[in-house]
């Protein structure tokens, strides 16, 4: 089996929503170790499959379903799900949201982190992915300093 991790399902424009993101985190070699550990027996399937109610509530409303099978139950596909926090988002820190709104708030707020967990709709299997920040950022910094009247 070929699995390569941080291959880009097709189909996704490389441009606009990538490039708004900055200080990516890859917790592909923790997710990997996690999944030797229940292949291995080290982790009983209770301890790996305890995706939260509201995880699964999520995934089922802002969830974003993903090409890659469960690698534990193979039963069906998993969704992704984008955690935001942040002092920005003031109430709607901790909120799940969906791509779509990702880009619309990235254009509204100054910044912003977003986690992706993936889970398994079916035997609950859930892990953190990735994070990464997000947001117009106080970019240009030194330069505009020195502007000041
Ligand atoms: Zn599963």
């Amino acid at each position: 089996m070929n699995v390569q991790a941080g291959q880009r399902p097709d189909g996704e424009s490389p441009g606009e929503g990538t490039r708004q993101r900055r200080a990516v985190v890859d917790y592909a070699l923790q997710r990997r170790a996690r999944l030797a550990e229940v292949y291995a027996g080290r982790a009983s399937l209770h301890d790996v499959c305890d995706a939260h109610p509201y995880l699964l509530r999520a995934a089922a409303f802002h969830g974003q379903l993903s090409d890659v099978s469960c690698p534990v139950c193979r039963k069906e596909q998993l969704s992704e799900v984008h955690y935001v926090y942040g002092d920005a988002l003031k109430a709607m820190s901790g909120q799940a949201k969906a791509p779509r709104e990702l880009a619309d708030m990235a254009q509204r707020l100054r910044e912003f982190t977003v986690y992706v967990v993936e889970v398994c709709r079916s035997c609950r299997w859930n892990h953190l992915t990735m994070s990464f920040v997000m947001g117009q950022g106080s970019a240009r910094p030194s330069r505009r300093r020195a502007a000041t009247e």
